[in-house]
């Protein structure tokens, strides 16, 4: 079969859903890869790159999804895109059938196999090395750091020098999940004092282990609401965390937010208030800004500046590291598409006997399977 990765039609978005070395894997599996031109132009990857690799690069859209069986994308097709794909093709791609009935309809009309790599059932151990989910919030969490650097005006690190004594900065993480970890362990390294704080309490461990602080909210209620996801507190929790929110952010230099509940729109817990109260010159960067914001002065998409503090709800985090972002990502599709070709002989097999393969088919030949029965218990 072949394998086909166009060109992300999404204004803005840079990141490509396979990467040279990947291709090379690819054609040891035994397929065939076309690459669209210029797909990986926006995260550094030529188009020479990919030939060199053994793909073979077509001119446009239209001639890479019709010649495609089975075809690699980062964001869910658009309309005019699902219109160019093949009567029963297989689609692999962030998909979030929640969130888009359209698309769905219009896939199952095409009789596609769509594997929804946000469907993942992510507590599947043996699924961690196709999480997307995970490497995606990785980046996130980094860059997220990075843009916060870039906004701040003084050293993350305590330093001194013959100039003066420098403080380190402080940096507050709210949510430690995947996103929220790796921003910890990121502003770490870079020396700051960084406290976290997160409603799931079984999250204190990473936190320290990767050089932050866990802040409680005094208040005996825990977030855990199945699956490592977290649940929406009662009024009286909320409460108390906003008041020690508020303490916390009258001393941080640095906020970044990561707090979201699936299905839910993210929680408000920085108040105008509180970043009115901030040093000026802080910076807040806010993770959840395209779930609705975890700051009330978040504008999804941009960085603003308010009571002197700039607020930054960047929602293209991945992409703004689109070479890393696409590597992991092209490593995860990579591991998936071995799970579905164990023969290496070239032809990608949906086995829904499997746990993994059944939970992130969302469509098999036109016929919706999603969502997908619960996992068994172990
Ligand atoms: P997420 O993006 O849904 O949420 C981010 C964090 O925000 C979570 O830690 C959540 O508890 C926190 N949060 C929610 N409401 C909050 C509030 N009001 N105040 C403070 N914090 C709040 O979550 P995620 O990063 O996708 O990860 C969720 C969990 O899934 C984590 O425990 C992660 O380790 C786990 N996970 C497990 C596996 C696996 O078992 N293989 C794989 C991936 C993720």
């Amino acid at each position: 079969q072949r394998i086909g990765v166009p060109r992300e039609i999404f204004p803005g978005e840079k990141r490509v859903a396979t990467v040279p070395d990947v291709v090379e894997k690819l054609i040891k599996l035994g397929f065939s890869v076309a690459v669209e031109a210029g797909a990986g132009d926006g995260a550094n990857f030529s188009d020479d790159a990919y030939r060199a690799a053994g793909a073979e690069v077509l001119p446009d859209a239209a001639a890479l999804w019709t010649a495609s069986d089975i075809v690699l994308k980062v964001r869910p097709p658009s309309s005019d895109e699902v219109a160019l794909m093949r009567e029963g093709g297989t689609l692999i791609g962030f998909v979030w059938p929640a969130q888009n009935p359209e698309l769905m309809a219009q896939l199952t009309a095409k009789r596609a196999t769509v594997l929804a790599i946000d469907c993942l059932p992510r507590t599947l151990s043996r699924a961690q090395k196709m999480d997307a989910l995970t490497s995606t919030a990785g980046v996130s969490g980094y860059r997220a750091v990075i843009e916060a650097a870039n906004a701040f005006g003084r050293y993350f690190n305590g330093q001194i020098t013959a100039a003066g004594k420098v403080p380190p900065a402080k940096v507050f993480i709210a949510g430690a999940g995947v996103a929220g970890l790796a921003a910890i362990g990121t502003a770490a390294n870079l020396g700051a004092i960084v406290r976290a704080n997160d409603t799931r309490a079984e999250v204190a461990d990473q936190v320290k282990s990767l050089g932050g602080e866990f802040v409680k909210v005094d208040y005996e209620e825990d977030g855990s609401g199945g699956g490592g996801y977290a649940k929406v507190m009662s009024e009286g929790f909320q409460a108390a965390q906003r008041q020690m929110y508020a303490s916390q952010a009258k001393d941080a230099d640095i906020i970044i937010t990561t707090a979201l509940i699936p299905g839910k729109p993210a929680p408000k817990l920085i108040t105008a208030e509180m970043v009115q109260s901030m040093k000026p010159g802080s910076v807040i960067v806010d993770m959840a800004a395209e779930q609705g914001g975890n700051c009330e002065l978040t504008v999804p998409g941009e960085a603003v500046v308010r009571h002197g503090v700039t607020i930054i709800g960047y929602t293209d985090l991945p992409s703004r590291l689109a070479k890393q972002s696409s590597t992991l990502y092209a490593n995860n599709l990579l591991r998936l598409t071995e799970e579905l070709c164990k023969a290496k002989d070239g032809i990608a097999v949906v086995n829904m006997e499997d746990d993994a393969i059944r939970g992130l088919t969302v469509t098999r030949d036109g016929v919706i399977t999603w969502p997908a029965p619960p996992l068994k218990a172990p």
